[in-house]
């Protein structure tokens, strides 16, 4: 009988873990398993934001795959997706094509930007490892400059962050620790620098407990964040952003940083596919298979899932993405034996939001709310377990957040 192909697009989250899992499951004849990745190395999405503030080098937010896959089972291409045909079965990459039976599409989240002016031209997105690089080091820039110039422009020092949800409050978190350093890096005084967060919607963290928000808003205040919320951004453009402060009130911000971290899409090459997608995330079935397609699953971000008890869908997120990646491999090696599927069904451990390294924000065990030190301790624990279930313990030594050495 004919070795199935099974095809992973994309090392996030989602995709190793079917590789992973995969791996764990099937002898070395079963299937030819075929990862698929831009970069020799996967990121830690979940840890961009602090590589974007310069509290956590580019390279530590980063491994190499070959690591962690095993080549007796699970074949690498580091090559860069350009087209998906899922009724020819066949995926176009600039090394080549592929021909596959089953696919994984796990090619994770882009920035949403909603069509508001300026803002791709103008803003900064953490999207993954060189774009973290680019808002550090364009914000040392900022602060270079500003010591050197003569006639100094104190927008220089401004940052602008759109959006407070999780990413820009992690984001805002580090930037309260970072901005003191480099005031002494770059021989700035403290009161010249500016970090507002500028959010539309009219809370800061849907869906988080409301005192557990108090507590992230007042403590990031201390360190001197500004806050304007309900008030959308309307325009970006080199100078900075103009949001809107009423029904005809406008005020625009004179900034020399604004970073975009106020949404997450789908991976824009799924929308060139007959599968149906809303921002490029696909309302799967309940086994992970897109609508349509019974050799197609979607993992992680590019998947959309509805929490039918809530009544809202889940949050795209590394936990979901992979435990998604657990049940896809269940479930193709499930359909390569001619077993039914099963379901995916979610096991949410709750939610910890980090405002920093030493400080965070939980809920956690279905409603116990942490914060604090406790907060941030469970915060790595959630960072190392994550490299645990990819690598075991030689990757939480190598990359985990508690230093051993
Ligand atoms: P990704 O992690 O987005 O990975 C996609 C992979 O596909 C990447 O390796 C990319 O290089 C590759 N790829 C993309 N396009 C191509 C192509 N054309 N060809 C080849 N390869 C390609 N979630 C949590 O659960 N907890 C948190 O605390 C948390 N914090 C976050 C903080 C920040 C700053 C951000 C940005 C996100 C955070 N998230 C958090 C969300 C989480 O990171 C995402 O939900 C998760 O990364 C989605 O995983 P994924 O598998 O879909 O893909």
């Amino acid at each position: 009988m004919k070795r199935p192909t099974v095809l992973v697009l994309g090392a996030g989250y989602g995709g190793l873990a079917t590789v992973v899992n995969l791996q764990k499951k099937i002898g070395t004849d079963d299937m030819n398993v075929i990862l698929i990745n831009k970069n020799a190395y996967h990121y830690e999405s979940t840890w961009l934001h602090e590589a974007s503030a310069g509290t956590l080098a580019p390279e530590d937010v980063r491994y190499d795959i070959k690591g962690v896959i095993n080549e007796n089972k699970v074949k690498f291409v580091q090559a860069t997706v350009e087209a998906i045909d899922v009724d020819g079965k066949n995926v176009m990459t600039d090394a080549g094509e592929f021909p596959y039976d089953y696919l994984v599409i796990g090619l994770g989240f882009e920035g949403e930007t909603f069509g508001i002016q300026g803002l791709d031209t103008y803003a900064l997105g953490i999207a993954n490892v060189n774009a973290a690089r680019q808002i550090r080091e364009h914000i040392e820039y900022q602060f270079a400059t500003w010591s050197l110039e003569e006639e100094k422009d104190d927008s220089r020092l401004t940052i602008v962050v759109g959006g407070a949800g999780f990413t820009g409050i992690e984001f805002l978190g580090e930037l309260g620790n970072r901005v003191p350093e480099l005031c002494k890096e770059f021989d700035v005084p403290k009161e010249k620098v500016r970090v507002i967060c500028v959010e539309a919607a009219p809370m800061v963290l849907p869906g988080f407990d409301p005192e557990l928000v108090d507590y992230a808003v007042s403590q990031l205040e201390s360190k001197g964040i500004e806050f304007s919320i309900g008030t959308p951004v309307v325009e970006a453009t080199p100078e900075g952003v103009k949001i809107k402060k009423g029904d005809d009130q406008f005020e625009f911000i004179k900034a020399g940083t604004v970073v975009w971290a106020a949404g997450v899409r789908g991976n824009r090459l799924i929308e060139e596919t007959p599968i149906e997608s809303k921002r490029a995330r696909v309302a799967v079935r309940e086994d992970m298979r897109a609508p349509g397609y019974d050799d197609v699953f979607i993992v992680g971000d590019c998947a959309f899932l509805m929490n039918e008890e809530a009544g809202r869908p889940y949050p795209p997120t590394a936990q979901i993405a992979m435990q998604q990646g657990v049940t896809v491999a269940e479930n193709i090696i499930a359909l390569a034996n001619g077993k039914p599927t099963h379901k995916f069904v979610p096991d949410l451990k709750g939610t910890v939001c980090s405002l920093g390294e030493d400080d965070a924000i939980g809920d956690i065990f279905g409603g116990k709310k942490v914060t604090g030190t406790t907060a941030s301790f469970m915060k790595k624990m959630i960072d190392n377990r994550a490299l645990y279930m990819i690598g075991g313990v030689p990757l939480v030594v190598k990359k985990g957040k508690f230093k051993f050495f």
